[in-house]
């Protein structure tokens, strides 16, 4: 790794994209703090963390994306490590949710996918190095009522991670998925409390995960690990091995 390695996390202004910037930047990254409308979170972390900086955009524009790349070159010149944290839910049966509903979670994996071949293109590629990390889901696994877009989307992701470490053969760039299970952020604090106390009836351990247990992970397939790769982590309490 150079020696001002940059760390680019997406959707960092809250819960486990937070938690991996904080992370990242106690591993001596500087931190690019992506946000789409959490601008004051953001603000506010960067103010914490020493060297990082704050990049908004919104991942179902293309274009936003194209702006932000060109921001962190201006600003930080590289990009060593990609974690594509960002993601969108809305909750509803199939035969009520409508198409725009379902755009609107499809279309940010579509900026995903976006982004990490301009993340690719300007700096990975150049610098012969590089890990990406996408934040999947259990759910992606198990399937989850009410949440067909957002499961197609997450097991997508993590087919994303296996098709990219195979493009990739040969070069040092690693592409792993995180998939975390019951997770206390605000994605997690809307559901009800009924709905909250029967999914953590399915964890072998008995709680929800925090954001800095996922963070972990992320930290250690973003530094030290060197022959994982194409693969999904599994972060979940047990209730779900893979
Ligand atoms: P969160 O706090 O709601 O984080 C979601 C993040 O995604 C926000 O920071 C948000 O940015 C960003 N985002 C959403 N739509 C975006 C868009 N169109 N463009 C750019 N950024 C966008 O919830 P979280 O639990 O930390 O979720 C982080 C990741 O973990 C997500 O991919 C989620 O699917 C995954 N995950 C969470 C759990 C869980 O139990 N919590 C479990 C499995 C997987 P702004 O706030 O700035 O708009």
């Amino acid at each position: 790794m150079s020696e001002n390695p940059v760390a680019l996390v997406t959707g960092a202004a809250t819960g486990i994209g937070a938690a991996c910037a904080r992370r990242l930047s106690a591993e001596g990254f500087r931190v690019a703090v992506h946000y789409r409308s959490s601008a004051e979170k953001a603000q506010k972390l960067v103010s914490e963390l020493p060297g990082s900086f704050g990049l908004q955009a919104d991942l179902t524009d293309e274009s936003a994306i194209d702006g932000l790349i060109k921001e962190i070159k201006a600003e930080a010149g590289r990009v060593d490590v990609l974690v594509n944290n960002a993601g969108y839910n809305v909750n509803a049966p199939m035969l009520t949710m409508n198409l725009a509903q379902y755009d609107s979670v499809a279309s940010v994996a579509r900026g995903t996918w976006y982004l990490s071949k301009m993340v690719l293109r300007r700096f990975m590629f150049r610098a012969g190095t590089g890990r990406i990390v996408n934040i999947s889901s259990v759910v992606g696994h198990t399937g989850n009522p009410g949440q067909v877009p957002y499961t197609m989307v997450k097991a997508g992701l993590d087919a994303f991670t296996k098709s990219l470490s195979q493009e990739l053969v040969g070069k040092d760039i690693l592409v792993n998925s995180v998939a975390p299970g019951f997770i206390d952020t605000d994605m997690t604090e809307v559901l009800p409390d009924e709905i909250k106390e029967t999914i953590v009836s399915r964890v072998p351990q008995g709680r929800m995960g925090t954001a800095d247990e996922v963070a972990d992970v992320v930290a250690f397939l973003s530094t030290r690990a060197s022959y994982i790769n194409g693969t999904v982590i599994h972060v979940n309490g047990g209730m779900y091995g893979g």
